[in-house]
């Protein structure tokens, strides 16, 4: 059983240590050293169109899950209530959805916002210049 530890920090380190999830509040930035023991650092920006972070008993649950289709293990996990639990591994098909989907949610967070403004605004075309290569 793998555990990460909560640890509350105004920046993230650059070095980071293992079983320790470390997480600026103040900059919505969360990161991990992938749980596989390969050793890379894993960076989870904390917001609406990321990641979201709930802690309780100072255990954090992240959501969705974690996959790390773009380092070489390829490591797939949630993290919950501080715990490892792994998930399936991804297939090449399944990157590319995985890929598709973030960009869907955000392009559909940054709509309503933009709905809510009723007004173009260049926030908008930085999005479409992102998204739509
Ligand atoms: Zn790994």
């Amino acid at each position: 059983m793998i555990t990460l530890k909560l640890f509350h920090v105004r920046y993230l380190p650059s070095e980071l240590e293992s079983g320790l999830l470390y997480f600026s509040e103040e900059y919505g930035i969360a990161g991990h050293l992938c749980p596989c023991g390969c050793g890379s650092k894993i960076i989870t920006p904390i917001g609406p169109t990321d990641w979201s972070l709930e802690e309780k008993d100072g255990k954090a649950t992240l959501y969705p899950s974690i996959g790390n289709w773009q380092i070489p293990c390829r490591s797939h996990y949630w993290i919950i209530k501080g715990r490892i639990k792994w998930s399936y591994q991804f297939t090449d098909d399944q990157i590319r959805l995985g890929r598709r989907n973030e960009e869907e949610r955000a392009i559909a967070y940054y709509k309503k916002l933009d709905n809510k403004r009723r007004k173009k605004t260049i926030f908008w075309r930085i999005v479409n210049s992102i998204f739509k290569k």
